[in-house]
């Protein structure tokens, strides 16, 4: 099977690529504006890597698109923080650019795997989420933290209605929380710049105070990037194509914590580090507005829980892997990377 993946570099992809490497006999044709998540596996001859844009190399694209048998538009701006400081922005990659991959997708028969995102679900009032019954339900249009969720959730419907009216080859994805190593960098330099667990061991590392937004009483459901990926694998197997036409969330409902208990949770899990450990005893958290930490477009929800039973009845598939591990082993990843980057900087001094 030849597959195309349109930011192969990211969390998602990269992580693709390390196991479709592992356990397949699958091409893959990538493209990305940098390789460094990807290391040595650019190399790797089933791999063919280009460096690009998506909003620039149309060629490349359309001509893969139609080479390959299945298509993983996964280039998007998903950080909370981006919505409201750059809502356009969001609106043109996420919607704009990936409507005309999905276009050609149409065209020239090409199955495709677009994510969407547990954010379609919004402020619904009924967790768990279910992909076939749960309202979707967003704030006012000054609240532009939604354009993400929005734009998503009309890439789903677009991408529904072509699987009815010309014949489509879909699955949609909605990843919940996934974490894992190369989520986002250590040292993104504004607050709010990466997701919660990358920016709370920042600040840990940093020695700075970590921030619960509005006290940290809102939950999400954390799932460890292996699990997702091992029911990314099987939608991409799509056995007796059990997968066409379907919408799976891809969560892990065991992992439903408070962002205050996740920063303790974390905070527990670097004392495992000795090393790490006192600046574990000295983490302090603190609270802040809503509006003072993403300003007064950004809206929260409260509560965000998968109902996975679809990719369990469908596939089989069960998340494996609890918060406290998911955790160890992201933290471990970063750690690794954060001394080695200290020892470049320092080799005198060490960890
Ligand atoms: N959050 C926080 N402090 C931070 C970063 C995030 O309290 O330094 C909160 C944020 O308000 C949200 C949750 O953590 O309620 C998860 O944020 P994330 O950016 O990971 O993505 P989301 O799940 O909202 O898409």
């Amino acid at each position: 099977m030849k597959l195309l993946v349109l930011g192969v570099n990211g969390f998602i992809g990269s992580h693709l690529t390390r196991r479709v490497v592992a356990e397949t006999d699958w091409e893959i044709y990538g493209m990305d504006l940098a390789a460094d998540r990807l290391g040595d596996m650019v190399d790797h001859p089933r791999v063919h890597y280009i460096e690009g844009d998506i909003s620039i190399n149309k060629e490349w694209i359309e001509y893969h698109v139609k080479k390959c048998d299945v298509c993983l538009p996964l280039v998007a701006i998903a950080t909370p923080a981006s919505y409201v400081r750059d809502p356009l922005a969001v609106f043109e990659l996420d919607f704009e650019e990936n409507l005309r991959v999905v276009r050609q997708c149409a065209r020239y028969g090409t199955r495709v795997i677009f994510p969407s995102t547990s954010e379609v679900y919004g402020m619904c009032p009924e967790p768990p989420f279910n992909e076939e019954t749960s309202l979707l339900v967003y704030g006012p249009i000054h609240k532009q933290r939604w354009i993400y969720a929005c734009a998503k959730q009309m890439m789903d419907r677009v991408i529904w209605a072509m699987g009815q009216h010309r014949g489509l080859r879909f699955t949609l994805i909605r990843p919940f929380n996934w974490i894992g190593a190369g989520l986002d960098t250590l040292a993104t330099p504004k607050e709010g710049s990466s997701r919660v667990v990358t920016q709370f061991l920042g600040h840990l590392l940093r020695e700075e105070p970590i921030n619960l937004v509005d006290g940290g009483r809102q939950r999400r459901s954390f799932t460890y990037v292996d699990d997702g990926l091992d029911c990314l694998l099987a939608i991409l197997r799509n056995e007796g194509g059990r997968c066409d036409g379907r919408i799976f969330n891809i969560g892990n409902p065991a992992n439903d914590v408070s962002i205050r208990e996740l920063a303790e949770l974390m905070i527990d899990v670097l004392k495992e580090f000795p090393d790490l450990a006192p600046l574990a005893e000295k983490a302090e958290l603190r609270e802040v507005s809503a509006e003072a930490f993403y300003g007064k477009d950004y809206q929260d929800i409260g509560a965000r829980v998968p109902d996975i039973t679809a990719a369990r009845e469908v596939l089989g598939w069960e998340p494996k892997i609890g918060l406290r591990e998911a955790l160890r082993r992201t933290i471990a990843a970063y750690v690794a990377d954060w001394r080695a980057a200290r020892e470049a900087l320092d080799p005198a001094g060490g960890a």
